[in-house]
Order: structure tokens, then C-alpha cells, then sequence
């Protein structure tokens, strides 16, 4: 199964990649994730990276369709994956399109996770991440079981230099103005599916599960 995760910073969509990855037995590839990696690597891609992430501005197409390109060639994408984090704009999607083709693939769905504005607001501010694994935490819905330390693999938590609350207003007018079209883009090829991104994780994964179900 070949999915993409669509929906603003902050709606839950790693969390609830972690489960689906799990139970459909697919691989989650999220750029994001991806380029605080090659940052800490300090690579060239990791460079000039940069300076885009702490603005809360979206990196270079070009860069973006590169990185994807060579790691959805990788054999572990080969059972399916869940895209997290891309595409973000039009010109994603149509790279996105004809790399899939070229791939002899297909996508099977698009979610799109709803969750009110002011909602993400306070989801991300209080978001802790950790350093090595790169779970997400909150710290009032969704602590950790010792405090500062990763649940899974013991690694420490911290807060993300773009989860300020300034950084965060301009992601989400980013994502208004640039990744909130693509909604109407997968709408129109029959692929969109909206799920109410509010409430309990586990509901919220139950409403997700549902939808996947009736795909397999
Ligand atoms: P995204 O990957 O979409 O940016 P995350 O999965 O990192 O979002 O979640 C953002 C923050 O919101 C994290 O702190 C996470 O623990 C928290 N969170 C996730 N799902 C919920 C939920 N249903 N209710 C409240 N907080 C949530
Ligand atoms: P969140 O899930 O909280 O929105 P991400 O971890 O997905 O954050 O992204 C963090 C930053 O990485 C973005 O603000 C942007 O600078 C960059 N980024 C991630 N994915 C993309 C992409 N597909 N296109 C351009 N920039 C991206
Ligand atoms: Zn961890």
C-alpha cells in the first residue's frame, strides 16, 4: 500500500504514521525527519536546508524532489510506505506523479487530517521530539513515561528550534497558501480522504484504520 499523509504542522500525522506503518506493514518516509537528519549529518543537502527550516519556509522544490527520488528507490520502500511531509506544494505532486509512474507504481490514498488552527497552535508549542528515534511527545497529551526520556528508545527529548510560537504562525500560513491546494489536487483525482484530525490519538487511529481497510 502507497500513501500520502496530508494535513498542517502539528495534526498528528507522525504519531498516527507510527501505527499505521505498524499494522500495514509499510515504511514512513518523512522529509522532515529526513533533512533534521541530513542537517545533524551536516551534509550538503543538510546545509542548505537550513536556513529555509528555521524560518519556517519550505525547502527548494528541486532539493525536496531529489532527496525523495533516491530514497524511494531504496529496497526497504518496496512493501509500500506512507508519505509524511510530502508533497508540499503543486510542483511536488507533479514530480510525485511521474516519479510513481517511472516506478511502475501506484497510490492507493491520500488522507488528509483536519484539525483546527488554534489546536495546532498549542500542539506544537508544547511538542517535544526525540533526539535519536524522532517520536513525537506532548507534554500535557501525550507525555512521555519519564519525563525528558523517549518511551521507546531511551533517547532525550527536545524541543524543535522551529516549535516556537512564531515559527509556528508561519508554518501554518505556509501550509495555508502552499500545501493546502493540493487537497483539491487529490480531491479531483478521487484519491482525498478527510478524517477528524480532533480528539483521542487512539480514536483518531481508529477512524484512519476504517478507511484503510476497505483499501486492502
Ligand atoms: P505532525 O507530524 O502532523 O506535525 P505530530 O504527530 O508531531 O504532528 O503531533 C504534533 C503534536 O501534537 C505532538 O506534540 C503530539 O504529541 C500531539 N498530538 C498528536 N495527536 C494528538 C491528539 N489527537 N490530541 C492532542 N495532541 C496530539
Ligand atoms: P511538521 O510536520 O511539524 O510540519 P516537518 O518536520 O514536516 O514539520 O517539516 C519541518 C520543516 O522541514 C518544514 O518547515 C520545511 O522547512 C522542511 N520540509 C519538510 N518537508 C518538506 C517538503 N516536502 N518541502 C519543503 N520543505 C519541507
Ligand atoms: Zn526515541
Amino acid at each position: 500500500m502507497r500513501l500520502i499523509f496530508l494535513g498542517p504542522p502539528g495534526a498528528g500525522k507522525g504519531t498516527q504514521a507510527e501505527f499505521i506503518c505498524r499494522d500495514f506493514n509499510i515504511k514512513q518516509l518523512s522529509t522532515g525527519d529526513l533533512l533534521r537528519y541530513h542537517r545533524k549529518e551536516g551534509t550538503e543537502l543538510g546545509k542548505k536546508a537550513q536556513e529555509f527550516m528555521d524560518k519556517g519556509e519550505l525547502v527548494p522544490d528541486s532539493l525536496i524532489i531529489d532527496m525523495i527520488r533516491s530514497e524511494l528507490k531504496k529496497p526497504e520502500y518496496q512493501n509500500g510506505y506512507l508519505l509524511d511531509g510530502f508533497p508540499r506544494t503543486i510542483a511536488q505532486a507533479e514530480a510525485f506523479d511521474k516519479l510513481i509512474n517511472e516506478l511502475g507504481q501506484t497510490l492507493n490514498a491520500v488522507l488528509v487530517l483536519e484539525v483546527p488552527t488554534e489546536e495546532l497552535v498549542t500542539r506544537l508549542t508544547a511538542r517535544r521530539t526525540c533526539r535519536v528515534c524522532g517520536k513525537t511527545y506532548h507534554l500535557v497529551y501525550n507525555p512521555p513515561k519519564q519525563e525528558g526520556i523517549c518511551d521507546v528508545c531511551g533517547g532525550e527529548l527536545y524541543q524543535r528550534s522551529d516549535d516556537n510560537e512564531e515559527t509556528v504562525r508561519n508554518r501554518l500560513a505556509v501550509y495555508e497558501k502552499q500545501t493546502k491546494p493540493l487537497i483539491e489536487y487529490y480531491e479531483l483525482k478521487g484519491l482525498a480522504y478527510h478524517i477528524d484530525g480532533k480528539g483521542k490519538i487512539e480514536d483518531i487511529y481508529s477512524r484512519i484504520k476504517e478507511i484503510l481497510q476497505n483499501k486492502t
